[in-house]
């Protein structure tokens, strides 16, 4: 018989942060597929801060924020949140980081809540590069969507990286008996979308057969009656 799990979790939510520039239809297909195929009881989309710093982002943060609701209201089965405290950081000047994010998380759910972090495979390739990565491990199971064009290259990425990835890696069962350090590749769904291809889709043809296919029609709405992106 197996042995009852000591720690399973009492609570799965999934974390999704990204710049949203805009969301579109592959980061709402990830969302979906992934909290059915792990069960999860909540969704946290945390869009990012607008940088101060750089070159911005196209759309405001309150328009990013505003078209993340539009795209997700009808689409989930469970819970979800758009998280504003990376934006909130932001506008007060102050960096964010993923590990300082899910540790925020962290202190607002009880002990026994599974995170999963999803991250498209691009950002896998840069994971190792992140402010104390090796915690994230330590914080959140991490899930990786494939994505066309990127490969997962662990051939090329530091050894303590792999190891701990490799570590992790299990059945989705798991990721309900404890609440972090399980890895896992989604190769399940795989969209080949960026919101920088839309954007200079909609600058170049306006709303093209193109853009419609890969934003939600609310969001799409949004953009035409904002003028974004035009
Ligand atoms: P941009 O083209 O502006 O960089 P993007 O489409 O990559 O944007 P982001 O908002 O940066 O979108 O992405 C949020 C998260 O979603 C990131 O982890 C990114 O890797 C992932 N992601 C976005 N599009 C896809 C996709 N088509 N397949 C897999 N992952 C994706």
């Amino acid at each position: 018989m197996k042995p009852e799990p000591l720690l399973a979790a009492q609570k799965t939510v999934l974390v999704f942060g990204g710049s949203f520039d805009p969301v579109h239809q592959g980061h709402v297909a990830m969302v979906q597929h992934i909290a059915e195929r792990f069960a999860v009881d909540e969704v946290r989309i945390i869009p990012a801060g607008q940088p101060w710093q750089k070159a911005g982002l196209v759309a405001t943060a309150e328009q990013r924020v505003a078209m993340l609701e539009l795209a997700f209201a009808d689409t989930l089965k469970v819970d979800f949140i758009i998280d504003q405290q990376e934006i909130d950081r932001a506008k007060q000047q102050i960096a964010s980081y993923t590990v300082e994010t899910l540790q925020n998380l962290r202190q607002q759910y009880a002990p026994q809540t599974a995170f999963i972090l999803l991250i498209g495979a691009d950002q896998f390739r840069n994971l190792s590069t992140w402010k104390n990565w090796q915690q994230l491990f330590q914080l959140a199971h991490i899930v990786v969507a494939a994505r066309p064009g990127y490969s997962l290259q662990l051939d090329e990425l530091p050894g303590e990286f792999v190891q701990l990835w490799q570590q992790g890696n299990d059945d989705i069962a798991s990721f309900k008996q404890c609440y972090f350090g399980k890895t896992w590749l989604e190769t399940g769904l795989a969209w080949d979308i960026s919101a920088t291809r839309i954007r200079a889709s909609l600058q170049q043809q306006g709303q093209s057969k193109e853009s419609i296919a890969l934003i939600p029609r609310k969001v799409l709405d949004y953009l035409q009656s904002h003028s974004i992106y035009n």
